[in-house]
């Protein structure tokens, strides 16, 4: 079977999807586009981690996305950031089982006529990873992120809120 690797465009990174589960690939042109600091930070340490990797699309797969969007005319209006990540996912294709993480329609378009998955940030992303719970500060019970009371209802205690990786 072959290994799921996240492919990101930079509205992946700055939406805060960067999968601990599975890895994380982009390319340098999307990192060139980070240009928020905290977005930058969190690269920096994901980079850092092994989480995230930087890799260059190959140039068959490149020719393969331009003759795409020749094909289809006008309907496809993709920035060359866009189709260097593209062609990045289909570089990955031959390996692994690329999912690629965008919130850009044109990206979805091609992708959905070259049959890589895709996924949209906004929508999903975020809360594949993260949910919150709450926690009493006293006993440490642990309570659904919707529990309406700022009290524990065991020891008193206050509850607070916290983000956890699922
Ligand atoms: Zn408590």
């Amino acid at each position: 079977m072959k290994e799921k690797v996240y492919v990101l465009d930079a509205s992946g990174i700055i939406g805060g999807f960067i999968s601990s589960k599975h890895i994380n690939i982009t390319n340098s042109a999307v990192i060139s586009e980070i240009k928020d600091l905290k977005s930058q930070m969190i690269v920096e340490s994901a980079l850092k981690e092994g989480t995230l990797f930087i890799e260059e699309p190959d140039s068959d797969s490149l020719n393969t996305i331009q003759n795409e969007i020749e094909k289809s005319g006008d309907v496809l209006r993709l920035s060359e950031v866009d189709k260097e990540l593209v062609a990045l996912a289909l570089t990955l294709k031959k390996k692994h089982d690329p999912i690629v993480v965008t919130d850009d329609y044109s990206i979805q378009n091609i992708l959905k006529i070259l049959q890589i998955p895709y996924k949209s940030v906004l929508t999903q992303g975020i809360n594949e990873i993260y949910g919150w719970i709450k926690i009493c500060r006293g006993c440490r019970k642990k309570y659904p992120a919707n529990y309406p009371e700022d009290e524990c209802e065991i020891c008193g205690s206050n509850v607070y809120s916290k983000r956890i990786k699922k």
